[in-house]
């Protein structure tokens, strides 16, 4: 039978709690056999860590989900319903937070509607524990040396206060 595959596209920049909870609901549906992490640069944000670090940040948080799952972790570029495409997924998944992600959203589906009608798009409305959570938020925190605790996973912490304590110069 073919593998129903989707796809969660993401600067994942770093990765956050919002993010986690996202993947472990679309695992908690049981609709697909295999989730794609799909790590990507946006090009409208600056990033701390490289995608391929990236990567392995993400496979290191995931590795504790991938019971009984299948949880890939990949790059991707270009657009992501060719991405889709090119890896035989039938959906990509979204989180919204907020009005504001919901418009994106919708514009952002609205076109690959257009591109690509076979592939549906899945929106998740992000949990009111996270919804005010962000990437871009995250590294202001550990850039002030606020407490990250509760709003990204533990072995990010530490690889974030690593990176902005090299950034700054605070350590060897
Ligand atoms: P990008 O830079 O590609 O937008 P993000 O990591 O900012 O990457 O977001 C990717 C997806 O994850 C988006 O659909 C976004 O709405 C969702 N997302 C990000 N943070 C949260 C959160 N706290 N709760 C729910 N969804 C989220």
């Amino acid at each position: 039978m073919k593998e129903r595959r989707a796809v969660f596209p993401a600067s994942f920049d770093p990765m956050t709690n919002g993010h986690m909870d996202i993947i472990e609901r679309v695992l908690k549906l049981g609709v697909f056999d295999e989730l794609v992490l799909a790590v990507g640069e946006n090009p409208e944000k600056s990033s701390l860590f490289s995608v391929q670090e990236r990567v392995t940040l993400l496979g290191e948080v995931v590795a504790d989900l991938r019971d009984g799952h299948t949880i890939i972790v990949r790059t991707a570029g270009g657009l992501m319903v060719d991405f889709a495409q090119e890896i035989g997924a039938t959906a990509i998944i979204r989180g919204v937070r907020s009005p504001r992600d919901f418009e994106y959203e919708a514009e952002m589906g609205f076109l690959n509607h257009h591109l690509a009608p076979n592939i549906e798009m899945i929106f998740l409305i992000a949990d009111p524990r996270y919804a005010f959570l962000s990437s871009t938020l995250v590294k202001q925190v550990a850039q002030m040396g606020g407490n990250l605790e509760g709003l990204v996973p533990r072995v990010v912490i530490e690889r974030l206060q690593s990176r902005v304590a090299t950034a700054s110069g605070r350590s060897s």
